[in-house]
């Protein structure tokens, strides 16, 4: 699945359709079904910390990328002009492999209850989770220095 197909609708329904991405102004939300189609709702909020929506008239792009980090399929892609973006080496071929190997991973992740290193290094190199606690750090330590 590469395409999406954008509705703005009031509120999100129940049931969410593959392909395609529904965009809830009012509750400055957007979600779809995972592009990789395990079928999870990847729900992405919008806001100045979080997802940000352009909207050039005719198709729709999400800034950053939609790292589904806690589902099992570990997606990660971005969303432009209403086509799926695969991230990095995160291939269509990889990404049926992750399949295949999902449920040993899911048997690790619950016996060491935290990703393998291996996992967290090499197959997610852009975490907006992981890196805006970092950058919020070292702001707050750059005002404390200026400050003290
Ligand atoms: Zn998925």
């Amino acid at each position: 699945m590469n395409k999406l197909t954008h509705q703005f609708v009031e509120h999100l329904p129940d049931q969410l359709e593959e392909g395609a991405l529904y965009i809830s102004i009012k509750f400055a939300t957007v979600a779809h079904l995972c592009c990789c189609g395990c079928g999870n709702e990847v729900i992405t909020p919008l806001s100045p910390t979080d997802w940000k929506l352009t909207y050039d008239g005719k198709s729709i792009s999400l800034d950053p990328s939609i790292g589904s980090w806690s589902l099992d399929c570990r997606s990660h892609y971005w969303i432009k002009h209403d086509k799926v973006k695969w991230a990095g080496s995160w291939s269509k071929q990889e990404i049926e492999e992750c399949h295949v190997r999902e449920a040993e991973q899911k048997a690790v992740y619950y016996e060491e209850e935290q990703p393998t290193v291996e996992q967290t290094e090499t197959k997610i190199s852009v975490t907006p989770e992981r890196e805006r606690p970092e950058l919020l750090g070292r702001i707050k330590h750059a005002l404390r220095s200026w400050f003290s």
